[in-house]
């Protein structure tokens, strides 16, 4: 097909060729990505993933030539040979890397013409999602879809060859499997040799990669796509893909050094140079300092100001004097009006009977000496924005505890949560005027990553009304914490940990159970039978009785990562074929039913249809 190019065996990429080109034979293949017509004179951009090049078709030179370019259409697939020239000054385009030549064609094939899309790679609008995800073939030949796949090739590659440089196997793990202990929906795939049984999809590589440790590859990763039916938010996809990995014998350090290492090489083949060992912070501390388990740290940590009020003025403010009573600072926001501060009441979601100060001023006025003091203690500048949250006048259960790292209390925790949100809602709300999350160009400041450790063992589930596993069943307690497994489950700390940038959970991870024993202990503090244990986990269970090394490790979603680096608002923009929010992949048009043919050979029956 191709036996025209003869000698000319090595063609070019359209985005390379340079001045120091000029003067020779060249050979590009690609798509038409714009013609303009001139006349006597027609030019058209050559695209392929490296770039563009302008073809010059000359009437005067070559007629027939001129001629047979005029049949050229957008998206028409062609090889050009030419002479690679310099251009005229005037016409040097500084917009493209090839902006200082042109090729004077000699010859041109149209490879194969293309219908005309309903929007081309070149426009510079763009067209609704659900076209672009419909015809994702056009949509990925666009020039930001090109560098996203080629970024997210790049930032996988530094992963995997950091981690191999570090002793880790990267070992495939089942798709095919039973249901894993994330807690989300399964996906289920039939079994047609055993009708009536399924398998799940794997939610994650858990199970499989401690069973990695227990089978003695004491380093495993693998960049894997990982499958959960849940409700899709903007930044869920239905398969997303992570980079997993466990380790055998590590403290969290460990763990922690080899994620900060991946990381630094995932954010050089992106330009950032990123600075390591990440800060760090227990999640009291985070729930205290920033109401959230996910601290942003490019704003400004909450304060707890309780103590600037006189005893008599918490009282006159109907204020729980045992809660925090915490102020949370936006800087640069300025002077609000009313109506403005009328805005922030709907940004504020009171837990636990929470209560929003929005009025500063008015703080200010009635209570000069306690607002002079928070000003100094939230470091406040004139014209930062101060609200306070406090708790409202019910009694609560116990005294908020004071000093360092106090362990945060449920009635504590409703106020500090409520208001680590507000600051959230308010830092949105107040981007343009502060600044904060405007990118610098200092990866300093740009990336504020951060360890969260020592998170809750359990969370109590309201309406199933039990404790359940705030990671996963086969996270470990802190050792000091084991007495309390039955006793105050609530107060257990577990060996947990979550790396954050500016606010989003990047990845989550753990030290696990080793022990058999303790693995019992943890199921039934979940209140789950030793019978239902088994059932759901029984080979689990028996691969740990046969020697365990003590083991650790965590899984990042590698979408989210890249979507960062990328500057890209969705996780459909890194994904080459994603799905919306309905779950739907809009460009081969899946799910849809199945045959009565296939129903029938997997012994399914479909109950109910729905619309
Ligand atoms: N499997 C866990 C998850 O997907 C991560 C881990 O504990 O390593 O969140």
């Amino acid at each position: 097909m191709l036996d025209f190019l003869g000698d000319l065996r090595r063609t070019h990429m359209c985005g390379a060729l340079r001045a120091s080109d000029a003067g020779q034979k060249a050979v590009l293949m690609g798509w038409v990505n714009r013609r303009r017509d001139l006349g006597n004179l027609l030019f058209i951009d050559v695209r392929d993933r490296t770039g563009m090049t302008q073809i010059v078709f000359d009437n005067e030179r070559n007629p027939a030539l001129h001629e047979k370019a005029g049949e050229l259409r957008n998206e028409y697939v062609i090889a050009a040979i030419g002479t690679v020239k310099r251009r005229d000054p005037d016409t040097i385009n500084k917009n493209i890397a090839t902006g200082e030549i042109e090729l004077i064609a000699d010859e041109l094939r149209i490879l194969n013409e293309a219908k005309q899309p309903p929007f081309f790679p070149g426009d510079t609008i763009l067209p609704n999602e659900e076209m672009r995800l419909q015809y994702r073939y056009i949509d990925l030949r666009r020039d930001a879809m090109q560098r996203n796949v080629e970024l997210r090739h790049k930032v996988s590659i530094a992963i995997r060859d950091f981690l191999s440089s570090q002793g880790f196997f990267e070992i495939e793990t089942p798709f095919m499997t039973r249901s894993t202990p994330e807690g989300a929906r399964d996906y289920l795939v039939p079994s047609r040799v055993q009708p009536g049984t399924f398998y799940a999809l794997p939610q994650s590589p858990q199970l499989f990669k401690q069973i990695l440790m227990i089978s003695g590859f004491d380093k495993y990763f693998q960049i894997v796509r990982c499958f959960r039916d849940e409700d899709l938010r903007a930044d869920r996809q239905p398969e997303f893909t992570q980079i997993d990995l466990e380790m055998s014998y590590p403290q969290p350090e460990c763990v922690w050094e080899v994620v900060e290492g991946f990381l630094t090489a995932a954010f050089k083949v992106a330009g950032h140079t990123i600075k390591t060992p990440f800060p760090r912070m227990s999640y009291d501390e985070a729930i205290r300092l920033y109401g959230s388990d996910k601290p942003d740290l490019r704003l400004p940590a909450m304060v707890d100001v309780r103590d600037a009020f006189a005893a008599e003025n918490l009282q006159a403010l109907a204020v729980n004097a045992k809660l925090p009573v915490v102020a949370i600072r936006i800087p640069k926001v300025g002077e609000l009006s009313r109506k403005e501060r009328d805005e922030i009441k709907p940004l504020f979601n009171a837990k636990g009977g929470a209560r929003l100060f929005e009025d500063f001023k008015r703080l200010e006025k009635n209570f000069p000496e306690a607002a002079a003091k928070i000003r100094q203690k939230s470091g406040a500048e004139a014209d930062d924005l101060i609200v306070i949250v406090a708790g409202d006048g019910k009694p609560a259960g116990h005294p908020s505890e004071g000093g360092v790292k106090p362990e945060v209390k449920q009635h504590d925790h409703a106020v500090y949560t409520s208001a680590g949100l507000l600051r959230v809602a308010l830092a949105q709300k107040y981007a343009d005027r502060h600044g904060a999350f405007i990118k610098s160009g200092d990866p300093d400041k740009d990336f504020r990553f951060l360890w969260v450790s020592d998170f809750p063992m359990f969370e109590y589930d309201e309406e199933g009304q039990r404790w359940a596993a705030a990671h996963h069943p086969f996270t470990s307690p802190h050792e000091r914490d084991m007495d309390k497994l039955e006793s105050d489950p609530g107060a257990v700390r577990a060996l947990a940990y979550d790396v954050v940038l500016n606010g989003t959970e990047l990845g989550s991870g753990s030290i696990r159970i080793h022990r058999q024993d303790i693995q019992s202990k943890i199921f039934h503090a979940l209140g789950m039978t030793d019978e239902e244990a088994r059932s759901r986990f029984g080979f689990f269970l028996e691969a740990l009785e046969y020697g365990t090394p003590p083991h650790g490790g965590i899984a990042l979603g590698l979408d989210r990562i890249v979507m960062i680096l990328a500057g890209a608002d969705s996780l459909r923009e890194v994904i080459p074929f994603p799905k919306t929010a309905r779950a739907v992949d809009l460009m081969v048009d899946a799910p849809t039913p199945v045959s009565e043919a296939q129903l029938e050979e997997l012994g399914i029956e479909v109950r109910k249809q729905m619309e």
